[in-house]
């Protein structure tokens, strides 16, 4: 098999000290391959959004590695992450985040444009998207003219303009409707297969985590395998 597109190996993370010490992950170890899709479940509290920051080079580990399409990033400077993020890693939050003023199209545009394509190309490239997630028809509309589930997929498309090898989630459907639901988190599992990156998905869903390739757990510090 291929390398993993995300390795994380022997990851500590903790916040505070003393009586605010709260330790997150003590000795995490996680690999995802391109093309799998991972579902994380986990109470409220667990470290779900902790793994995925720490995922998404948001931000570090006090002790571990995190490996991301084969580069160790312990190493790398603020910079050198900082790029390797906006190169790799695809991030979509709870609340969908798009820029008010733009529509859908400029929103899934913007970030390619600033990665250095042309108007041309990244305007392809989004409406791709736009229409492998189904909002196609809704390219024209501005976030406030759509409804929760299409703003979510518009900021999926978002999420993976430039390509990333890692689309990490965090909660995404925790927002909207069953049904809605079930079209976002399909949307998210068409595209990482489509794209063939390694995808994160942090829910409370568990109809919805059940479709995933595997679905993990945080107990004691560890990811853990979990079955439903
Ligand atoms: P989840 O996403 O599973 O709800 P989090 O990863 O947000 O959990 O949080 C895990 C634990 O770490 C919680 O106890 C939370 O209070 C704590 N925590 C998260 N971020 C910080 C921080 N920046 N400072 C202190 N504690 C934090
Ligand atoms: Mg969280």
């Amino acid at each position: 098999m291929s390398e993993p597109y995300l390795r994380l190996t022997g990851v500590h993370r903790h916040y505070g000290k003393d009586e605010t010490f709260v330790r997150v992950l003590e000795a995490a170890d996680l690999s995802v391959a391109g093309g799998e899709l991972v579902a994380i479940v986990a109470p409220s509290g667990a470290g779900k959004s902790t793994l995925l920051h720490l995922s998404g080079l948001l931000e570090r580990p006090q002790s571990g590695e995190i490996e991301i399409t084969g580069t160790a990033t312990m190493a790398l400077s603020e910079r050198g992450r900082t790029l390797l993020r906006r190169t790799t890693v695809g991030y979509v939050y709870q609340f969908h985040h798009l820029l008010p003023e733009f529509t859908a199209l400029e929103n899934v545009t913007i970030p390619q444009l600033i990665a250095g394509k042309s108007q041309a190309a990244a305007d392809r490239r989004s409406r791709e998207l736009l229409d492998l997630l189904g909002v196609g028809p809704r390219a024209a509309h501005r976030p406030a003219e759509l409804s929760g589930g299409e703003q979510q997929r518009v900021a999926i498309a978002r999420a993976a303009a430039n390509h990333p090898r890692v689309i990490l989630a965090d909660e995404p459907t925790g927002n909207l409707d069953p049904e809605t639901s079930d079209l976002v988190f399909s949307a998210l599992q068409t595209l990482i297969r489509g794209e063939g990156a390694a995808g994160l998905i942090a829910t409370h869903n568990h109809d919805l985590a059940r479709r995933a390739d595997r679905i993990v757990t945080i107990k004691a510090g560890l990811v853990e395998p979990l079955t439903l």
